[in-house]
């Protein structure tokens, strides 16, 4: 209560929200909404429709139409200034923004403010690249007078699949190349936390987005999610979320061979050796898994320590782990906010049990936190020692404020371990031995190795991963180039 009135409450809470297609706010055609909460406390912060198949549909042929219309003649650098627009107005409503997601998802007020302005970098980088959707001319090797056009247009519709765990940020990989390349997008953001994403909407229409470039269904993702999955209209789907769903995307693209980009699960390892700055190791390899409470797809959950430093390293974590205060993000000094939902609390509480039943050592936490906080999900920064990179708690993504300290000895020892997994997101590695951190950064297979940090995102750089973290590079000019469709012309000049 104290917490909730330090800060305006946003306008925007508390009313049925509609979706948006074709620029316009309408109900689910089913009529249908269902509530959403605030996972600090567990109450009612508003209702979103329950869209489904005939609202996808709709959405899908307001985003055609839209592609196909004025908006296809918009020059770069309209598409430019529209981004720049959107940047302004990003920043003139950051902190109702950053609010509105804390009340949403959780995550601490320090976290959401950060997210701003990592959003407006983004918006920045993807103003940046407007220029990619263009026309190149050649005659490299033809012969006679020959010369070859290469043409380099919009992809079509996007369909934008998000989960819960940073909406406000996480759309914007869609966004982003949508706005910069000129094709269009049905967002589906996640049924437990829509809210900022709609909002968000808002501030695009202001903006100058043209009705119809980016169109808004929430609801399920067995109902709408799965819908835009299998839509003929769609031309690619961009998806974030469990690989379990991923594999699903994957199938239900099949029919008209959309283009994917699949960003899944993570179990990366986190790499310390003994010589380590432990200063910084300690709490950097921490909050490589605390952040956001653990719900992030690249933490560093299985985390490496090399066997003569594991008892003082966890030592350390204990002394750092109870020094963190969760609680309610909008106090300013918390350091965790709740999980997401009830559900996300029972998956993470079973792996707490799991991991004792395992015999891993509970080094700290596992408990879930009650008091002023029993309505809410919150759970005590947990973590284990001597864990087996066979147990289910190295093995499977927990997604949520776990750590699980495994034991090793050698170099080549931990790249074994460490690659022993069905994922390949990221990783890192704190040494001060240049052979060492090179040798580890390039033997660990995933799409990001940090090496004396943890977290880091760059949208100029950009981010992906292998084997089942799934595929398609987020950010750099590389990911612009997966928006365009090429088109090779030969003009023979004689
Ligand atoms: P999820 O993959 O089910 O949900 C992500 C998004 O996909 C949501 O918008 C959801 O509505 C949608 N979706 C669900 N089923 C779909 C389908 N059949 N077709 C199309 N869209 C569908 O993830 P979740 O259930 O919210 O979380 C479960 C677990 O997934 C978590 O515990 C965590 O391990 C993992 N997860 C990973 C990430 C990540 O960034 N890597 C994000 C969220 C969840």
């Amino acid at each position: 209560t104290s917490a909730a009135t330090v800060h305006e409450r946003p306008a925007f809470l508390g009313s049925t929200k509609q979706l948006l297609i074709g620029g316009q706010w309408v109900p689910a055609a089913s009529g249908e909404a269902f509530d959403t909460f605030n996972p600090a406390d567990g109450t009612v912060i508003g209702r979103l429709a329950r869209g489904g198949p005939v609202d996808i549909d709709r959405a899908v042929a307001a985003a055609r139409a839209a592609f196909e219309g004025p908006w296809s003649r918009w020059k770069p650098i309209e598409r430019q200034r529209l981004l720049l627009r959107i940047n302004d107005l990003l920043l003139a409503h950051a902190e109702e923004l950053a609010v509105l997601e804390t009340m949403d998802m959780g995550a601490p007020l320090s976290r959401t403010r950060s997210t701003v302005q990592w959003i407006s970098q983004t918006i920045l980088h993807f103003a940046s690249c407007t220029g990619a959707a263009t026309t190149t001319t050649s005659s490299h090797s033809l012969p006679g007078e020959v010369m070859a056009l290469t043409h380099k247009t919009p992809l079509g519709v996007v369909g934008g699949i998000i989960p819960w765990n940073g909406p406000l940020g996480g759309q914007w990989w869609i966004l982003g190349p949508t706005l910069a390349t000129g094709c269009t997008c049905v967002l589906k953001p996640a049924e437990d936390a829509s809210l900022s994403v709609l909002r968000f909407a808002e501030i695009m229409a202001q903006a100058g987005v043209p009705d119809g470039v980016m169109n808004i269904v929430t609801g399920y993702g067995s109902e709408a999610g799965s819908a835009l999955a299998a839509h003929p209209g769609v031309d690619k789907i961009s998806f974030t979320g469990s690989t379990e769903t991923g594999r699903k995307i994957v199938a239900a693209s099949a029919g008209n061979l959309k283009r994917l980009q699949l960003e899944l699960g993570g179990k990366s390892p986190d790499i310390v050796f003994a010589d380590a700055d432990l200063d910084i190791a300690v709490p950097g390899a921490a909050m490589g898994v605390f952040s956001n409470s653990g719900q992030i797809c690249y933490s560093g959950t299985r985390l490496f320590v090399q066997r003569r430093v594991q008892e003082e390293f966890v030592e350390r974590l204990r002394h750092f782990s109870a020094g963190l205060k969760v609680g309610n993000g909008l106090q300013p000094d918390v350091d965790l906010g709740p999980l997401i939902s009830a559900r996300q609390l029972d998956r993470v509480m079973g792996y707490v049990k799991i991991g004792s039943e395992e015999g891993a050592v509970l080094a700290a936490g596992g408990a879930r936190l009650g008091n002023e906080l029993a309505n809410g999900y919150f759970v005590e920064p947990t973590v284990f020692s001597d864990v087996a990179n066979t147990m289910a708690i190295a093995r499977e993504e927990i997604f949520g404020p776990v750590i699980s300290v495994i034991p090793f000895d050698t170099v080549d020892e931990v790249l074994k371990m460490a690659n022993d997994s069905e994922f390949g997101l990221a990783g890192g590695v704190w040494t001060r031995d240049l052979s060492t951190a090179h040798r580890v950064s390039q033997g660990i297979r995933s799409g990001t190795v940090w090496v004396n940090c943890y977290g880091m995102v760059d949208p100029t750089v950009g981010f992906g991963g292998c084997k089942a973290s799934g595929y398609g590079w987020k950010g750099s000019t590389e990911h612009v180039e997966s928006f365009l469709q090429r088109k090779a012309v030969y003009i023979n000049l004689n």
